[in-house]
């Protein structure tokens, strides 16, 4: 199954069972100032969640285009993307776990056709200062399923990622975590807002037996371990309590949330550990190589960031942001920006995206028609943005380059007169072996801070 085809099975397996398809909110809720972009499928349902009747009835299902600018960073590992779709079904007071998981497994195993044997699962392992029990009800319907499939269903109490990492999960199949498998807002159980729901999660993980745990993300792997043998491919939440000013008491109503990451699915049905080999992302990758001259294996780091970004900015134009130097169009920025430097290092000197963006858009002409029919704007809008930065990029490395020896001060300098960022600064001054002097951070957080202060007090006045 390539990515439309995971996309179009969870929506065809959760309509036979009678869910309502309901359209996908933009990346931006432009009447929200509470966040930037949407992160989940759950975020425009929320009041339905908390209690409204949604029009189209108790069942949902939908496919999500997401925003998570706070994972820009661990974007060029295998399965973290800025941009990427949430495959979610909801029961608004409907059914609820004994459902729910048994529905998540087929789906996984039956439709997409992953290997059972490779599924690994975490359960909430209970707050008893909060009086929460254990979810042994979801754990229960794990292991039926488990054992039904003539596979062991051993169990581990984890606690916290902390402990995990020490001990090790010992390839159990149901893992239990505290704090990590409670969903709610404030995301912490003891932050939950009077009056809201909450309640444990169950997450899904899908082995890769060829990748061994790194130790550098601990000393024993574990489903939530984040060196990349196991992939969280899914997350069923189930809000069954009600916040109190004393504790949690039971939901009356209670709702079932999914959020499942397409881009992770898709890498499973064709086992691969890495999303960038998906039919969504590996053209753009493809078309990148093709145009520096280098290959994935050379250049994976590289050629994952650029195609990560562009994917990102093509949809945020789609759905009406431009660059600007403030909120959402400023992450636009950013991402064109690094693109556009990450793609430098890679070989990529000379203007790109008009030859790219349209690779970007193609891949959604059927899924997400506004993207495609959306190109020509996209590409102009990043093209344009490409030419601007790469005046500022050339001026900059010009100035960059007359220095031996690089201090806090003239990392300000080329920050405050040639737009030059800190961290771009540094790497191409690494790559020319420019030396940088041993306390130019603090030298520059210290320009930056006094640059701040001044700001601050003009505006004052
Ligand atoms: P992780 O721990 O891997 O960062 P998460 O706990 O942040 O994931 P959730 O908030 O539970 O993920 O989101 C639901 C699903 O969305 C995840 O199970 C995963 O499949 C997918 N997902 C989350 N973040 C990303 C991302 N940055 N790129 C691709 N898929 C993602
Ligand atoms: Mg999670």
């Amino acid at each position: 199954m390539d990515a439309d085809e995971v996309r179009e099975a969870f929506l065809g397996f959760w309509r036979q069972r009678g869910h309502a398809p309901v359209a996908r909110a933009p990346l931006v809720l432009w009447g929200d100032p509470s966040t930037l972009f949407t992160g989940s499928g759950m975020q425009g349902l929320l009041p339905y969640l908390l209690g409204a009747e949604h029009p189209a009835g108790h069942r949902l299902v939908n496919s999500q285009p997401c925003l998570r600018a706070q994972d820009i960073d661990d974007v060029g590992d295998s399965r973290h993307t800025t941009f990427f779709e949430m495959l979610g079904n909801w029961s608004l007071g409907d059914y609820f776990k004994a459902e729910q998981l048994p529905a998540v497994w087929e789906f996984f195993t039956g439709t997409v056709g992953l290997d059972p044997a490779r599924i690994y699962v975490s359960c909430f392992g209970g707050d008893p200062g909060h009086g929460i029990p254990r979810d042994d009800e979801s754990a229960r319907i794990w292991r039926e399923l488990f054992t039904a499939a003539g596979l062991d269903a051993a169990e581990v109490d984890l606690s916290t990622e902390q402990r995990a990492a020490e001990i090790g999960s010992g390839g159990a199949r149901i893992a239990f975590y505290g704090e990590k498998n409670w969903w709610s807002r404030g995301d912490s159980i003891d932050a939950t807002p009077v009056g809201d729901p909450g309640g444990p999660d169950s997450e899904v993980f899908y082995l890769y037996p060829d990748v061994p745990h790194d130790p550098a993300f601990g000393a024993r792997c574990h489903p939530n371990c984040d060196c990349g043998r196991y992939l969280e491919i899914g997350n069923s939440v189930f809000l069954e309590y009600l916040r109190t000013p004393d504790g949690f008491a039971p939901l009356p109503r209670r709702n079932v949330d999914f959020g499942g990451g397409l881009e992770r699915i898709a890498a499973a049905a064709i086992d691969s550990p890495d999303v960038y080999r998906i039919s969504l992302l590996r053209p753009i990758v493809d078309r990148l190589a093709e145009l520096s001259g280098t290959g994935y294996e050379q250049r994976r780091y590289g050629l994952r960031v650029v195609a990560d970004h562009l994917r990102g900015a093509a949809f945020l134009v789609a759905d009406g942001v431009r660059p600007a130097n403030k909120e959402q169009g400023y992450v636009l920025r950013r991402l064109i920006r690094r693109a556009v430097r990450v793609a430098h290092s890679i070989g990529l000197t000379e203007d790109f995206l008009a030859e790219v963006v349209p690779t970007v858009t193609e891949l959604y002409r059927d899924s997400y028609p506004e993207v495609a029919a959306n190109a020509g704007t996209t590409v102009a809008v990043l093209a344009g943005e490409e030419q601007r930065f790469r005046r500022t990029l050339a001026r900059g490395l010009r100035q960059l380059e007359s220095y031996r020896l690089l201090t806090g001060d003239d990392l300000f300098t080329l920050y405050d007169s040639a737009g030059f960022p800190v961290e771009l600064s540094t790497e191409e001054a690494r790559a020319r072996g420019i030396e940088l002097s041993p306390d130019w951070r603090a030298e520059f957080d210290a320009r930056m801070a006094e640059q701040r202060a001044r700001s601050q007090a003009a505006r004052r006045h």
